[in-house]
């Protein structure tokens, strides 16, 4: 079975290659989709998050990452891929990505969204907390690949 990933990845944390890989371990191919949003100016353009992503996952033969815009049902018909799948940090998380699943199975009944539930570990990373330590010079080696952490700094225009 065929799983797609959406998200905005903006940027790569180790909660998302965490589930990524846990995924890729469940489903014979995921593809990790990058949301083309015209509507959200993002921190990273997308070549470079599309970048950050085939880098960390050039190990899991299953994962194949790519970008969309529009409909994410419609994307994942477009795949033939029969579920849609985000993760679960907290219960504050839990109630925007239930309305979303409605409002998907609302448009197509043959795509089902599943939840994965972070790595312990993970619970607190998100990207905009990731962009906030980066900011301030904090250190995100625990948080994101090495890659990306030379994004970062190159980002607030920081050395090593
Ligand atoms: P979006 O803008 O679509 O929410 P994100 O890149 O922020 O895009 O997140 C994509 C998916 O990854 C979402 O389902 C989000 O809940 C999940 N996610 C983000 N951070 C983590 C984490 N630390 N652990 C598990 N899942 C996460």
């Amino acid at each position: 079975m065929r799983a797609i990933y959406p998200g905005s990845f903006d940027p790569l944390t180790f909660g998302h290659l965490d589930l990524i890989e846990r995924a890729s371990g469940l489903f014979e191919e995921v593809i990790v989709a990058v949301l083309r949003n015209p509507n959200k100016q993002p921190s990273f353009p997308l070549e470079q998050r599309l970048e950050q992503l085939r880098t960390a996952t050039g190990h899991l033969p299953q994962v194949r990452v790519t970008s969309f815009e529009g409909l994410t049902v419609n994307f994942a018909l477009q795949e033939e891929a029969r579920v849609i799948l985000r993760g679960l940090r907290a219960l504050s998380d839990f109630e925007f990505e239930l309305q979303l699943a409605h409002t998907n199975a609302s448009l197509s009944s043959a795509v089902d969204t599943l939840f994965m539930a972070t790595a312990v570990g993970h619970s607190f990373l998100s990207s905009s907390v990731v962009k906030e330590v980066a900011r301030f010079g904090g250190d995100v080696a625990h948080m994101v690949p090495e890659t990306v952490a030379v994004d970062l700094r190159r980002l607030f225009n920081q050395t090593a």
